[in-house]
């Protein structure tokens, strides 16, 4: 799942430039699977669970799988292989991109040398470059909130060890990290209003936020450009979340143009760190447990004297710019429907200072097991089944978003937070060959939790269905359906463009306080039993939805 920091940013965008507005269809009756088939699924997917299995082989085995990296074609692949041993067909790899370079990590040091030997926890930023060789300096703490503040530190950064957070206040735990959605919770999600009700172009953003957003936007580009200038040696900051050893880290800040307006700030000018060019924007970077980070600059404040010693070796991947999506069917059985697609699936890309085992080697695991429960069934679909598993969804979902320009089709003009922009101008949809085939896109990328329910982005003729699809999962806890819409994953890019796309509600279980984006993020993390009640019930509504007589309901566009 992307992190929200970045969605409140593309709320922002959609608000910017409205998007098309959806209203209804007419619901047909609902269709249900036999109980002896909803039984079979639920039995083997308890008895004789692969989930587990998958998993590891992609946490413990292959590891982190950032896009563009070596790691992360090597999951491409064995998903691919285990997918067609599992007895699918069109198991395949498709590319998009260019993406960008991958980056691979070599070497890892870090530690206080001076005026005595403290061992830190601290993880390089991804595509961070390399340091010359370990780096012995001095520490300085930059403490610079406003443009006079930068003057003082003229001239004091050079080839200098640079701490640039805040220090952060932790507290104590007494509420423990894991949760589970209370009924409470689930009733409020139950009762939420229509989305397309709620006024349109009013994302909730007051010109408040927006000038607080701008000006971090400004500040933090200002940062980074003094530090490229001043020739500091390595930057570090603060983990923004997590204690105890915990450290949430995502991918290297880039030296980007200080933007003049909200539109700039967002247009395509704005370099990412996988992109060549921003090589030279960037220097050698990485995030400190809090603890640490905090003692160091309580230690400077003191009047100490700290030196440091670094050394990041990272190798950047470029001989293949392009990424991939894994692919593989079930195909269908039905003359006169098998043309016609139902797909499920989630992000198998993952940040680095874990194993991406709660984001999302999960949701990859448990699509993978659906297909595998109604392939080992021998079930005989209608509709086609189509698993995928996305890559570059971390950078802003880009892995779905071209899979469904390729075959779905895409908006043109009224923007959206990827390309294509023409500001303000009404949207149009340019409809792709399989536009028309596609039935739903079932999405899992919310951890490890069980399924609670669906989020139906508004849909209600979808409602009378999905409710007699949860009923056989009711005693294991998934029975709410909201209308209101989810942000952040996969199921967007199909949604978007008028085709159903779903995620399922899940369990936060400690999503948000320990694993999303963490190095905490490992298979240890991962709840077996929440893992295999949410593989029978993607199992259970993708085989259903690939049974009816009709295609979901979609919502109508106005
Ligand atoms: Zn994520």
């Amino acid at each position: 799942m992307l992190r929200r920091k970045l969605m409140s940013a593309l709320l922002l965008y959609v608000f910017l430039f409205p998007m098309l507005a959806f209203g209804q269809a007419a619901a047909p009756a609902p269709y249900q699977a036999p109980k002896e088939v909803i039984d079979k699924i639920k039995e083997e997917g308890s008895k004789n669970s692969q989930v587990m299995q998958t998993l590891s082989y992609l946490t413990d085995v292959i590891g982190a799988r950032l896009t563009g990296s070596p790691q992360m074609k090597r999951s491409n692949e064995w998903t691919r292989d285990t997918m067609a041993k599992w007895g699918m067909k069109n198991a395949r790899l498709e590319a998009w991109g260019p993406f960008g370079r991958g980056w691979t990590l070599k070497d890892f040091e870090a530690e206080v040398v001076a005026p005595y030997n403290i061992p830190l926890i601290a993880y390089p930023k991804a595509w961070s470059p390399s340091t010359k060789g370990a780096v012995t300096a001095d520490v300085v703490y930059f403490d610079a909130k406003t443009d006079t503040d930068f003057e003082k530190y003229k001239g004091q950064l050079k080839n200098k060890i640079v701490l640039v957070s805040n220090p952060r206040e932790l507290k104590a735990d007494f509420t423990g990290m894991g949760s589970r959605r209370t009924d409470e919770e689930l009733a409020k999600l139950a009762n939420a209003p229509d989305p397309s009700t709620a006024p349109r172009n009013d994302a909730g953003v007051s010109p408040e936020r927006l000038k607080m957003f701008m000006d971090r936007l400004v500040q933090s580009a200002k940062r980074m450009n003094f530090l490229l200038q001043e020739g500091a040696a390595v930057m570090v900051d603060n983990s923004f979340n997590g204690s105890g050893g915990t450290i949430f880290v995502s991918g290297a800040s880039v030296a980007q143009e200080v933007p003049k307006s909200i539109e700039e700030a967002f247009g395509g000018k704005r370099l990412s760190p996988q992109q060549k060019e921003a090589e030279a924007k960037m220097i050698p970077q990485m995030t400190m447990a809090t603890e640490h980070y905090n003692r160091l600059v309580r230690m400077i404040q003191q009047g100490e004297k700290l030196k440091m010693t670094v050394d990041i070796q990272a190798e950047y991947n470029d001989d293949d710019p392009m990424a991939y999506n894994t692919i593989a069917e079930i195909p269908g059985t039905d003359p006169n429907l098998k043309a016609e697609i139902v797909m499920l699936g989630g992000h198998m890309d993952s940040w680095h200072a874990g194993t991406g085992a709660t984001d999302n080697a999960a949701g990859v695991a448990v699509a993978m097991e659906a297909a595998r429960i109604i392939q080992a069934l021998g079930l005989k679909p209608r509709r086609t089944i189509r698993v995928a598993l996305w890559s570059g969804e971390e950078q802003g979902l880009f892995g779905s978003l071209n899979y469904v320009k390729q075959h779905f089709g895409e908006m043109k003009g009224g923007g959206g937070f990827f390309g294509g922009n023409t500001g303000g101008q009404k949207p149009e949809l340019i409809k792709g060959v399989d536009y028309d085939k596609l039935s739903a896109y079932y999405n899992l990328d919310n951890g490890t939790g069980k399924i609670r329910g669906v989020y139906l982005q508004g849909n209600s003729a979808v409602a009378p269905i999905f409710r007699a699809w949860l009923e056989p999962f009711k005693d294991m806890g998934a029975t709410t359906l909201t209308l209101s819409n989810t942000g952040g994953t996969d199921h967007l890019s199909y949604d978007r463009i008028g085709l159903p796309g779903f995620q399922f509600i899940q369990d936060e279980i400690e999503y948000d306080a320990r694993t999303h984006h963490s190095n905490q993020d490992v298979f240890d993390r991962i709840q077996a039993d929440d893992m295999k009640q949410a593989a029978m019930i993607m199992a259970a509504f993708v085989y259903q939805t690939a049974m009816m007589d009709g295609k979901i309901p979609r919502k109508e566009m106005k």
